[in-house]
Parts: structure tokens; sequence; C-alpha cells
């Protein structure tokens, strides 16, 4: 029998559920990847994304070669290309992993029923998280609002059935003579192919960043987690976005190391928290796919928001003249990556501050980020306006200055992205405007912090009132 495997967000060779489930039941087989043309026109997506998609589909492609196959690449609609693609090679079963939210959803959906009028087998496997949304409930059997206790359980679950990497992959024979595209450069798909300092894409580079994050930083991460100017995480966000890792891996990769050293179980279990809020994301898109368009909140949807174009420009441009946001917006424009810390405090400053739609800064994430993911980007910007779930309270509005005194005390991170600060005395560089040496080129702050608080306070209490 032959089979495709319809890889999307899941670029890996190595503990792979939907890449074993067809090697189980096929004698032949063809890996296919479809640029959705469609999403590459669309204003959401942005250079790093689509950079990094084509770095590890190069070496996805090349680990497929040193196994005796290649990747087929096809461009255009996945709801045309797929049919076609099956119908050219004579697959009888379709096999892919399973995506969330609605846009995906619904296309799924669309192509599992067009294969199966064809009289293909489809198959659709977990693999992008260790739970679906119906795998962590409440003992009244519903899906959970808020983190804690989801945590609480999926800890629970994993203790009783942990999900365990898959094991060494045999793969069927290929499918001979399979029509491929030329898998293009950004260039040919009109994004640049310089712009932001991308890491290197596919399976073997998420590897080394997986073993040195574990070799050294996750011992200290409970506590440098939160300290942008120290290399303290794993930067392995745009691997799992793509799935050149899994997230079974990570995990496993990280108790294994518990086990053998004890020191390390502290910050082992703080990361792990981590990956539960990733996996947190996921359930609550897959469960309000709403959320992608509204607040979780629906009160919060009748905020009334200022979404000043100029504020929103400086914002984007990092020159708010509030050093910590202008780091963390210009390490974003630079790398298309921000440390977490960061990104709350950016994120809490374009809607607490400047009074401007968390829609806007999401859309903006979404395209710059090399790691923008519909769910994790989506509950982080709805956490930060307090519109989300789990809601940081509206009350509590970061204020800037001092969340850059307390992480980053020295400044070094403001001084590396911010070069216009990098004469100032440690205690100014978090307020350039006290400061008595100048720093020529550097705006003065563009709002008034303790002003805007009391204005957004008044705006989220007149909504819940
Ligand atoms: C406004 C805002 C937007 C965000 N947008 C995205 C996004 O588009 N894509 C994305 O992957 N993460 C997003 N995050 C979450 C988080 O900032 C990044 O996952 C993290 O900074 C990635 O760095 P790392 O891989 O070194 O993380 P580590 O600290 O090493 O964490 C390991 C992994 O856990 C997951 N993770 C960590 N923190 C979070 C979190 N708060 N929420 C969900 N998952 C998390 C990520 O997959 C991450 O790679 C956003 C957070 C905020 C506040």
């Amino acid at each position: 029998m032959r089979g495709l495997f319809w890889f999307r967000s899941d670029l890996r060779l190595r503990d792979h559920r939907g890449l074993a489930a067809l090697a189980e039941r096929v004698d032949e087989w063809a890996p296919v990847f479809i640029l959705d043309e469609g999403l590459l026109d669309s204003a959401r997506t942005g250079e790093p994304r689509v950079r990094f998609l084509l770095d590890c589909l190069a070496r996805l492609d090349a680990d497929l070669r040193k196994r005796g196959t290649r990747l087929v690449v096809r461009c255009g609609s996945p709801e045309r290309e797929l049919p076609r693609h099956a119908h050219e090679t004579g697959a009888e079963r379709v096999v892919w992993s399973r995506d969330y939210g609605a846009f995906a959803s619904g296309r799924d959906e669309r192509i599992r029923q067009r294969l199966e009028r064809d009289g293909c087998r489809v198959e659709t496997v977990k693999d992008r998280v260790v739970y679906e949304s119906d795998e962590v409930r409440s003992a009244a059997g519903r899906p959970y609002a808020v983190y804690t206790p989801y945590a609480k359980t999926w800890r629970a679950r994993f203790a009783e059935e942990p999900e365990l990497p898959t094991g060494p992959l045999r793969l069927p024979r290929p499918i001979p003579r399979v029509r491929s595209d030329v898998l293009p450069s950004a260039k040919d798909l009109g994004f640049t192919d310089e712009g932001a300092e991308l890491p290197t894409g596919g399976e073997a580079a998420a590897r080394r960043r997986l073993d040195a994050f574990l070799d050294g930083p996750v011992a200290a991460y409970a506590r440098d987690r939160d300290r942008p100017a120290v290399d303290g995480t794993s930067r392995l966000s745009p691997y799992l976005r793509f799935g050149a890792i899994s997230v079974r891996t990570c995990i496993d990769a990280a108790h294994e190391l518990a086990c053998a050293d004890p020191a390390a179980g502290p910050g082992v279990r703080k990361w792990v928290d981590e990956l539960i809020w990733r996996e947190f994301y996921y359930a609550i898109l897959a469960e309000h796919p709403r959320v992608a368009r509204e607040s979780y909140r629906r009160e919060y949807d009748a905020l009334e928001w200022e979404n000043d174009d100029e504020c929103y420009q400086a914002w984007c441009a990092g020159r708010t003249g509030y050093p910590i946001v202008d780091a963390g917006m210009r390490q974003l424009a630079a790398t298309g990556w921000v440390h977490n810390r960061v990104r709350m405090i950016v994120a809490s400053f374009l809607t607490k501050d400047l009074l401007i739609d968390w829609r806007l800064g999401e859309h903006h994430f979404y395209r710059q980020l090399v790691d923008g993911d519909p769910a994790c980007n989506n509950g982080g910007w709805q956490w930060a306006a307090s519109t989300g779930t789990d809601a940081q309270p509206y009350f509590r509005i970061f204020n800037p200055t001092t969340q850059g005194e307390r992480y980053d005390p020295d400044g070094a991170y403001v001084r590396r992205w911010v070069p216009e600060l990098r004469d100032l005395p440690d205690s100014r560089v978090h307020k350039p405007w006290e400061s008595p040496i100048l720093a020529p080129g550097y705006p003065a702050p563009i709002v008034d912090h303790a002003e805007r608080r009391r204005l957004a306070l008044q705006r989220y209490e007149a909504v819940r009132a």
C-alpha cells in the first residue's frame, strides 16, 4: 500500500508520532510539504518565520535524502495540492499531525472530506502537544480556564500515563518518480534573504540547543529565566513552533536529567511548567477558537482603546523613551525573538500605557517573531492585556522603569539593544530623563506612565462596571 505523510509544523524525523503511524501501515511512501500561497501572501506572515521555515525544510530534505528519499515540495493551496498529489502517486492513505485553531481545523476537515471522497483513508495523529484539550479536564469534565489547576491535572496525568518519545523509525520505501517543485528561496517568495539574524533551523540544531540548555542553564533556570541579559532560557521556541523537536523529547530529556542530577530538579520543574503553559494555550485555542479575534473575557471587547498611530509606530520602532520597552522592540526587529519577561513588559506597555488594542500588538509580534505561534502569541497578549483566561488582574500594570531596574539591574540588556544609552550610569540607564549625562538621539518618554496608568484603570473599571 502507498501512503503520503503531509508535513506541516512537525519538521523532523525523530520522535514523530505521525511518521511512526504511517510507517506501520504502508509499504511505500512520499513525504510532502505544501507551501501554501494563501498563507505566504497573508499580512500575518513575516520574513523571519518564512526564512526559518525554509531552512528547516532544506534540512529536513537533507535528512530524508540520507535515508534514501527526499521531501516533495508543492507550491499552491493544500486543498488542491494534497488531493492532486495523492491521485498522482496512487496513495491510499494520508497521514498528518493534528493542528489546533479555527483556520487549521477548518482547512484540514475540508481536505479530509475531499480525500475520503476520492477513496483515500485519512489518519490524523496527536504529535504537537503532550495532551490535547480533551485529555486535561476538571473533575466535572470541563476544560480549564485557569493555568494553575490545569497544570496540576496535567502533571497528575503525566505521572500516571506519561507520553514518551517514540523509538527508532523504520521508513517505508519511497514511491518512485514523484514530481516535486524546487524549494524556493525567501527572495523567490517575495521576502528578503537577509533581515533578522535567525538561529540555524532543523532537527540537529534543535537537539544541540536542548543539550546545551540541559547541560548548564537549566540548573539556574528558576532564578535566571527572568533576566533578559542572561542566556538563561532554552531558546527552543522556534524549533517547537515548527516541530524541529518534539515537546515529548524535551520533557523526557529534562526528566532524565533531574533523575540523574537532583540539583537540576527545581530548574527542570520550572521549565516543564513553561512547556505546560504552551499546552494550556493550545487547549484554550482549541476549545475557544474565537479568541484568535476576540477577548476571552467578552466584557473587555467593549474597552475603549486609543489606537494612536504615532504611539504605535514609536512602539514598533523601539522609540518610546522607555529603555526596556525600546530594547525589547529592537531585539524583536533584529533577531525575531524576545525574552519572555520583555515580551510581557512591551505588551503591557502597548495595551495599558498606550491604550492600544492588544490585537495590533499581537499582529505585529506574529509577523516579526520567528517563533510566532497562534496559540502562545494570543495567550501571551491576552494575558498581558488582562483580557484572557488566566488574566493578569487589570489593576496590575507593569511600570516599565521598575521592571527594567528589577530584571536588568546593571542595564546590560538595555545597553546591548539601545546603544544611545551606553554611557549612562547604571542608576540612570532605566530613567535617562533623570541622567546628568545626555543620551543624544534617544527620545523623551512619549507618555507619562503614572498618568496613563490612572487612565487605563479608569477604562478597565468602566468596562467591568
Ligand atoms: C506577549 C507575548 C507573546 C508571546 N508570543 C509567543 C509566540 O508567538 N510563540 C511562542 O512560542 N511563545 C510566545 N510567548 C511565550 C514566551 O515568551 C516564549 O515561548 C519564550 O520567550 C521562548 O523562549 P525560550 O524558548 O527560551 O523559552 P523557555 O523559557 O526555554 O521555555 C521553553 C518553552 O516553553 C514554552 N513557553 C515558555 N514560556 C511560555 C509562555 N509564557 N507561554 C507559552 N509557552 C511558553 C515555549 O515553547 C518555550 O520554547 C509569548 C509571550 C508573551 C508575553
